[in-house]
């Protein structure tokens, strides 16, 4: 039982470089944020040992009697939390839920409609080359050109003449709320199942500053590690008509042995989220992304736009294509200084998806990092200006100033102060 760094010290020089990462520089990719100490326990606990094939108290292996502790507390916690009637907390990622509620409900060949990819969609969602595209004929709905948001007439129109069998309902890069209710009318009026994805907002929701989507939808996904703020993994809750099929989805159907390391760490995740801070957090990070739409709205010389104009949830997504710089640039820019985002397509993009012409930039993981709005502010101040064609000249003075961020919000702090730059 040697340390790491006797055993393997190339991974624990990575792992120790990521740790610095992470304290030195301003994480703002959207889908992101930190985990508390309490998961990373579970998440490197003797958990990892056990196959527990099956649910709590219908194993196929012996001495799975503590890990059953762990999953049904992770299932009643998430059903609270959400309202749900059923809960599957094996799935091992986010796609994998998804792939399973269509093995569960579809056969190949049926059609689901969604969110197309390259208009905020996730990949999970339809992407050719993805196992949903392949296995299933996919009918994508986009967002408006002029207004950016999603027109539920017309999601309603392509319903009608391409009636799936599932409509899915949710995204990855969509800085507006969701019409559930209108969702649910239109997958009524053809008879299809509503799926929503939750990936994104399901932090919000729990926090009860998002609509929530579990009384109106047959299924509903989301991962554990974005806004909700837990270990990296999924979730999948539905109606009781639907539990045999998702649980029999899952497993036999697409997994064998559930990580119950991370399914503990989920349930540590779920209770934090029942937590009055957990929803005084959640409210600086709508703050926060509000707060940042702000600033790099204020001044449009350069070019420099915000899709839809601003933001209801966690994201903001800078439109560029009146800009001189793509996405790409953008993204090297705020890597520069210090901060991390990812390039983004916006809709009807005239740039190739490798470059595009967007950026998406979130706010869980500051919010976690206890930024005030007013840190948000600056935050905001300081990637507008390294968007405009004064970077080259003040990018000193940027990186000083999320330096000077970083600084007044340590992170993980009892695992070692990072190294200077
Ligand atoms: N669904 C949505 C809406 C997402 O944004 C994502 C990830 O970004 C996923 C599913 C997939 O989650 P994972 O990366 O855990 O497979």
């Amino acid at each position: 039982n040697k340390p790491l760094a006797e055993v393997d010290p190339e991974i624990a020089e990575a792992v120790q470089h990521e740790l610095e990462r992470q304290q030195r520089t301003l994480e703002m990719i959207a889908s992101e944020n930190f985990v508390p100490q309490a998961v990373l326990d579970c998440q490197g606990s003797v958990l990892t040992n056990k196959y527990a094939e099956g649910y709590p108290g219908r194993r196929y292996y012996g001495g799975c009697e503590f890990v059953d502790v762990a999953e049904q507390l992770a299932i009643d916690r998430a059903k609270e939390l959400f309202g749900a009637e059923h809960a599957n907390v094996q799935p091992h990622s986010g796609a994998q839920a998804n792939t399973a509620v269509y093995h569960a409900l579809l056969k190949p060949g049926d059609t689901i409609m969604g969110l197309e990819l390259a208009h905020g969609g996730h990949l999970s969602h339809g992407m050719r080359i993805n196992v949903s595209g392949r296995l299933y004929d996919i009918a994508p709905y986009q967002v408006q050109r002029e207004t950016s948001r999603i027109d539920m007439d017309e999601v309603e129109r392509i319903a009608r003449e391409r009636k799936p069998k599932l409509l899915l309902a949710g995204w990855s890069a969509y800085p507006r709320q969701l019409d559930f209710e209108r969702f649910r009318a239109i997958a009524d009026a053809v008879g299809a199942y509503l799926m929503v994805d939750m990936a994104h907002f399901a932090g919000l929701v729990a926090a009860g500053l998002h609509p929530n989507p579990v009384p109106h939808a047959d299924v509903v996904t989301t991962t554990t590690h974005k806004t909700i703020g837990g270990g990296r993994g999924g979730l999948i809750l539905c109606r009781e008509e639907h539990r045999r099929a998702i649980n029999s989805a899952i497993f036999p159907g697409q997994q064998g042995g559930p990580l119950e390391h991370v399914i503990a760490g989920k349930a540590v995740a779920f209770k934090i989220a029942m937590s009055d801070s957990f929803k005084e957090r959640q409210e600086r990070t709508i703050a926060g992304a509000q707060a940042l739409a702000t600033e790099l709205l204020a001044d449009q010389s350069s070019g420099v736009s915000v899709l839809t104009g601003g933001t209801d949830v966690h994201l903001v997504l800078v439109d560029l294509r009146d800009s001189e710089l793509d996405g790409q640039q953008g993204e090297d820019r705020l890597h520069e200084i210090g901060i991390t985002v990812n390039r983004n397509a916006v809709p009807f993009d005239p740039r190739p998806p490798m470059i595009s012409s967007g950026l998406r930039i979130g706010s869980p993981a500051l919010a976690t990092r206890g930024f005030t709005v007013e840190d948000f502010h600056e935050v905001g101040k300081v990637i507008a200006t390294a968007l405009t064609p004064a970077f080259e000249a003040r990018k000193g003075e940027l990186a000083e100033r999320v330096q000077a961020l970083v600084d007044k919000h340590p992170l993980y702090s009892h695992l070692g102060t990072p190294t200077p730059a």
